[in-house]
């Protein structure tokens, strides 16, 4: 697991870390770099696995967001989907891919999300 970490401390919010974004750095140093990603339909850094690439265990999404059991958009991800996109995360980091670096207070690398 790679030593680099992120030049800031770890976001509290979703607005810090938009701010944060483009002084995010991957685990081999080099800066980050967002790109529109047609099969999420959403932007994201170039490294990350996709969402699609990460179906919630507990209500199958695949899209950008999780479902609530009414169907509805949930706020944040079920926490077995941050799970499983931090395992596909480290697969790739331990087979030689850059991914997003880890905050300095040790947390993962970008889930789950604090309430807002
Ligand atoms: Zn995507
Ligand atoms: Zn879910």
């Amino acid at each position: 697991m790679s030593d680099v970490r992120q030049p800031m401390p770890r976001p509290r919010t979703v607005g810090e870390y938009v701010a944060a974004r483009s002084q995010m750095i991957d685990t081999h140093g080099e800066p980050l770099r967002l790109a529109y990603c047609a099969s999420c339909a959403r932007e994201h850094f170039t490294v990350e696995p996709c969402a699609a690439e990460a179906a919630c265990p507990r209500c199958a999404s695949t899209s950008s967001r999780c479902r609530r059991p009414s169907g509805h958009e949930a706020d944040a991800w079920h926490v077995e989907r941050a799970a499983a996109f931090e395992q596909l995360c480290a697969a790739r980091e331990a087979a030689g891919l850059p991914q997003v670096a880890r905050w300095p207070e040790n947390a993962p690398a970008l889930f789950p999300w604090p309430a807002g």
